[in-house]
């Protein structure tokens, strides 16, 4: 468990970042190679999270440097989060 999927402090947006819906938006967290970043998504959405993909590489960058502001932390912060996270997962393989 990393503090990384906390979006205890993310803004909820007025609409799905994905289809524009506006029923049960929740804020998840999307994982990208980039690092961690937090979306709005409706219901439906939330059920296919694995589908979500950022719109660019560089606003995947931008979203991921926003959540890190939501946390508390910084970029580099974040990256070493993902490293100690990679290590972990990597023992259930
Ligand atoms: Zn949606
Ligand atoms: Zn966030």
């Amino acid at each position: 468990m990393s503090g990384l999927d906390d979006t205890s402090r993310c803004p909820v947006a007025a609409a799905c970042a994905t289809c524009g819906g506006t029923s049960k938006l929740a804020v998840a967290t999307i994982d990208t190679p980039v690092g961690v970043y937090c979306a709005t998504l409706c219901g439906r959405c939330a059920q296919a999270e694995g589908m979500v993909r950022p719109p660019s590489w560089g606003a995947a960058i931008d979203l991921v440097t926003a959540h890190c502001g939501h946390l508390g932390i910084d970029v580099d912060q974040m990256a070493e989060l993902m490293d100690a996270e990679r290590a972990t997962d990597a023992d259930g393989w």
